[in-house]
């Protein structure tokens, strides 16, 4: 089957290799590909998409070239996009982002689209004057916590027996705002301006370090979080006013500004969380990102619908944090590109099944 080339979704699968974890367990791979076609097979399943990466997929361009360097251009035009990794903890968001601390592997996602804007900026640059910034937040349990904040975390105080409250020290939380235009920014984070591929690189690396060790990241939470890595591309050109255009003389000149940004999301894992024992904490977490997770889901399936697009559907962004976050860089004229990581190997199959069906909801 085809897929309209209108249609603002697309879907890519990607099977990383065994690991040594699943090769030392033994593991048999359980996932196939249809030669020459992007379909992946799991049992007695079998899947379309527009792009499968990895396992016996013929090698062809790469994932970068073919899925986001177009996102990379609409920037430019003032077009704001979205890319997904979704995903169990462990089939390789990250890895496919680029968002872990110095993996050396300028394969990432991430990096790749610093070098292609960076690329096109300084070939632009004589013409157009640009502004770069950058953030980083992380979602877990419907709460945004900043990555770039170097500030630390200030503790709450131990209840001291006293009556009167004080208030602990710190920044207030972050807010999600939207403008009257439907422009979304989040209040109270920290918004970097960078001017080189190095600062930017920088950025990436602070927070993604921030994100493995902080506070919150006992019991490796950073799997129960959403990573956002925001770039936004501000563009200033010097046009000559429509009024000046018959009067060679006049030499009134006009500002053309575009502003668009490009969020890339290492989603958190996929897998259900476990609902046995008495961790009430973990029941918690497990609903909230859940949350996020189930509420995506909606609004890209709403999004890809074409038929209930035009029957104006109530598209639920206001459901979970994430999709209110990404409200106005997913649907629209915004591009979104959707990532779904998945292991090979015969012991994931549960879930790797699980992952094709909520991806295949969103074509
Ligand atoms: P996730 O972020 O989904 O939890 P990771 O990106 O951390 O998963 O990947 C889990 C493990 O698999 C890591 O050890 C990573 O290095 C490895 N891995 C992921 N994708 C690939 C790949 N395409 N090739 C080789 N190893 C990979
Ligand atoms: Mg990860």
């Amino acid at each position: 089957m085809e897929v309209a080339e209108n249609c603002s979704v697309k879907v890519a699968v990607h099977i990383r290799p065994l690991i040594g974890d699943e090769r030392t367990q033994g593991c048999k791979e359980c996932v196939t590909v249809t030669k020459g076609k992007p379909q992946v097979q799991i049992g007695t399943h079998s899947f379309t998409f527009d792009h499968v990466y990895g396992s016996g997929a013929s090698p062809s361009t790469s994932m970068f070239e073919e899925c986001v360097a177009s996102l990379v251009d609409g920037l430019f035009q003032g077009y704001n996009a979205t890319v997904l990794a979704y995903g169990q903890t462990g089939s390789g968001k990250t890895y496919t982002m680029g968002t872990a601390i110095k993996n050396g592997s300028e394969t990432g996602l991430i990096p790749q689209v610093m070098n292609s804007l960076f690329k096109k900026i300084e070939t632009l640059k004589h013409q157009i004057e640009f502004q770069l910034h950058v953030s980083f937040i992380e979602i877990l349990k419907e709460e945004v916590r900043d990555l770039l904040d170097s500030e630390p975390v200030s503790k709450p105080t131990a209840p001291s027996g006293n009556a009167i409250k004080t208030t602990v020290p710190g920044r207030p939380p972050i807010q999600i705002r939207e403008s009257s235009n439907g422009v979304i920014t989040l209040a109270g984070s920290t918004d970097v301006a960078v001017s080189t591929l190095q600062e930017m690189a920088a950025c990436l690396e602070q927070g993604s370090v921030n994100r493995a060790t902080g506070s919150t990241n006992m019991n490796n939470q950073s799997s129960r979080s959403h990573a956002i890595f925001t770039i936004t591309l501000e563009q200033m050109q010097k046009v000559q006013l429509v009024s000046a255009v018959n009067d060679p003389l006049d030499e009134d000149m006009g500002e053309e500004y575009l502003c668009a940004k490009l969020h890339l999301v290492d989603l958190a894992g996929s897998e259900r969380a476990k609902r046995t024992g008495s961790d009430g904490v973990r029941l918690k977490e497990g609903i909230h990102i859940n949350r996020g997770l189930l509420a995506l889901g909606n609004v890209i399936s709403a999004l890809g619908d074409e038929k209930k697009r035009k029957e104006g559907v109530h598209v639920p962004y206001r459901d979970s944090k994430l999709t209110r976050l990404l409200q106005d860089s997913l649907g629209g004229n915004s591009k979104t590109v959707m990532i779904a990581c998945i292991s090979p190997a015969d012991i994931n199959a549960e879930e790797s099944l699980n992952t094709l069906k909520y991806a295949n909801r969103a074509r």
